[in-house]
């Protein structure tokens, strides 16, 4: 070791807290870390291999592809050997310094608010080598970089504020980390406990892993055995080391099949949406292998986007091994298989759903945007995909999630048709005046709260056969129901009506008598052809100079006193029923959250409240 090459940096403002989270908060799992090691080292192997198809000079390239662990009582020390693709200086630096990736920092904020465990995480996002500092106080890189022009380089650090990095000599291809294990962690530098956790988290990897020069695993694809082979301790074990879940998945699908293409899979569907803890869009993990050797262990394209969450492994002896990631998408063979799977898992869903409807509820909490994401751009899976689609409507309880299925069977006789309202809320659609027809009716509607569902249910227009109909629309047709008092004459109410339609002008595009409303005097209905109040305010958002004329079309209740006075008034006070009119369709204005300005409702306000009191 010369001093001219030793080089220092320090680590950056996030990689030292990542350091001290796990350093000082971890108290349980610390044994997680050879795990990550050793994952790692598979990792950088599988991109040797597939290097091989490709490169031309690789260094070492005889080496074989194997996982040496070494102990050292004595030492105190464990050593990691592999012979995979090695870093150079830079990517030293880049992937042990820095955060290459947003994971690290959405990883913080995620424990800072779940209170979830942070080995249960750890993996998921990405930060797996610095568990190493979990056990060690001193943790020294040895790497060769597959690279011809490479050098043999020693990254070393404490794991406090920084690292050096050095040159080093007689180096074979690939990582050698050495671990000096903290005293209290000593145990990791006993054969017999590395054995043990080698056996217990690592069983899958798909290399040979030698301890001491003893051969100590089987290279084993799970997913080739048969269903009845497996054991649940196998299944467990498999996805912690090959997906990174360290929580219990909430759903696996597992299945064979040679026609009409030859599949073996072993999907699983993990217990968290990390979406949710603001993580940049997942990255599809359901690998694609041919006869065990992985091809791609991140197929764009291969399943439907909205998939991006299932992780798992997907073997096909009928894909070519050297199809280039870039051909991929278009190889038929590929769609074909992306259909058959994706299919499975629509049909895996619907299945769990039924079988137990309230592990799905708590599942689809935290993933219906997924399944949202697929009604909309999953055109060949919508329609499995519309059984699954979760929510609360007029027919409820508070809380409680329904299908259109269970609609269906609470619908009347000879209904046709799926009502529907969307809004911010449970509470705002229950008290709007527009569900008052439904319920008098006996009729459930559907609410919709998220902001995307009303883009959802538009592209989905109809659930077997029955047409989704958004109930703040004007022409939605109601029986005449039996409704309580008496109304307006006929004649009246045309009078009536021809009055507020002069009075309110341009602002509505007409006004009726109608039969949908109970306790409320008049409703505003949005045109059939016109914009909902959501997609108004969505509108908005986007551009804060969007303006839209806003034209609804008034329905009046002639059973309503309001209404009833109003047309008494109309004849003997013009003057006062011209304010009232006005209020009437700002009031209605306001419910269907339709009202921008309310300058002029003040105005109007005050002076009919001066009139009120002489
Ligand atoms: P992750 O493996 O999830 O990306 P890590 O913190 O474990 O995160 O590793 C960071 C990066 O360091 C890896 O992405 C990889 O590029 C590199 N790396 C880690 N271990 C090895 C290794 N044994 N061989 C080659 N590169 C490695």
């Amino acid at each position: 070791m010369s001093e001219a090459t030793l080089e220092t940096h320090s680590f950056q403002a996030e990689i030292k807290q990542l350091l001290d989270l796990v350093v000082h908060s971890l108290y349980t799992d610390r044994e997680i870390f050879l795990r990550e090691l050793i994952s790692n080292a598979s990792d950088s192997m599988e991109k040797l291999r597939h290097l091989q198809g490709t490169e031309k000079d690789l260094h070492d390239a005889a080496l074989p592809l194997e996982i040496h662990l070494t102990t050292d009582k004595d030492a105190k020390t464990l050593t990691i050997t592999d012979h995979g693709i090695g870093m150079t200086r830079g990517e030293l630096v880049e992937n042990l310094g820095t955060i290459a990736h947003s994971g690290t920092k959405a990883f913080l904020t995620a424990m800072k608010d779940s209170g979830n465990s942070p080995a249960n995480m750890i993996g998921q996002f990405g930060v797996g080598f610095y568990a190493a500092f979990m056990v060690a106080e001193k943790v020294e890189v040895f790497s060769r970089s597959w690279r011809e022009d490479g050098e043999d380089l020693l990254w070393t650090s404490d794991g406090v504020s920084g690292y050096s990095i050095e040159e080093a000599s007689g180096l074979q291809r690939g990582v050698k980390i050495v671990l000096h294990l903290k005293e209290e962690h000593a145990e990791y530098a006993e054969e017999s406990r590395v054995k043990h956790l080698v056996e217990r988290y690592s069983n899958f990897v798909g290399f040979p892993i030698h301890l001491n020069g003893e051969r100590i695993n089987q290279v084993e694809a799970l997913w080739l055995k048969n269903k009845s082979d497996v054991t649940e301790e196998e299944y467990k074990a498999f996805y912690e080391f090959a997906c990174h879940g360290y929580e219990a998945p909430s759903y696996r699908l597992h299945f064979s099949a040679d026609a009409p293409i030859a599949i073996n899979a072993l999907v699983f569907v993990p217990a968290e949406n990390m979406e949710r803890w603001g993580m940049n869009k997942t990255e599809p993990a359901v690998a694609l292998y041919c006869k065990k050797v992985l091809i791609d262990p991140s197929p764009k394209g291969l399943l439907p986007d909205w998939m991006r969450f299932l992780k798992g492994v997907i073997d096909s002896a009928d894909i070519p091994l050297n199809i280039s990631r870039e051909t991929m998408q278009d190889s038929a063979l590929v769609k074909k298989l992306g259909s058959v799977i994706s299919k499975r898992v629509v049909k895996l869903f619907e299945k769990e759903a039924e079988a137990d409807p309230e592990k799905f509820q708590a599942f689809y909490k935290k993933f219906d945007r997924f399944f949202k994401e697929g009604v909309a751009m999953d055109y060949a899976n919508r329609e499995g995909l519309a059984k699954l689609l979760r929510f609360e409507s007029s027919m409820t309880e508070d809380g409680k999630l329904s299908s259109f299925a269970d609609y269906l069977t609470r619908a009347k006789d000879g209904q046709d048709k799926i009502y529907y309202l969307v809004g911010a809320s449970r509470a705002q659609l229950e008290s709007s005046p527009y569900v008052e027809a439904f319920k008098a009716r006996g009729l459930e509607v559907v609410y919709f709260t998220d902001a995307v569902d009303e883009y959802v249910v538009e592209t989905l227009g109809e659930y077997e056969g029955k047409k989704l109909v958004c109930i703040s629309h004007a022409g939605v047709e109601l029986d005449d129901s039996a409704a309580e008092g008496e109304a307006l004459g006929a004649e009246e109410t045309e009078k009536l009506c021809t009055f507020l339609k002069d009075e309110l002008g341009d602002k509505v595009t007409a006004v009726a008598s109608g039969k949908r409303l109970v306790d409320s005097p008049v409703i505003a209905l949005v045109p059939q052809d016109g914009m909902t109040p959501q997609m108004r305010r969505m509108m908005k958002a986007m551009d804060e100079n969007f303006k839209d004329e806003v034209k609804v079309e008034l329905e009046i209740n002639p059973r309503h006193p309001l209404v009833k006075k109003l047309a008494e008034t109309q004849a003997s006070n013009p003057e006062l029923a011209k304010l009232v009119a006005g209020q009437l369709l700002d009031n209605a204005l306001i419910a269907a959250g339709l009202l921008d300005d309310a300058r002029d409702t003040v105005k109007r306000m005050n002076a009919l409240m001066e009139k009120a009191m002489g």
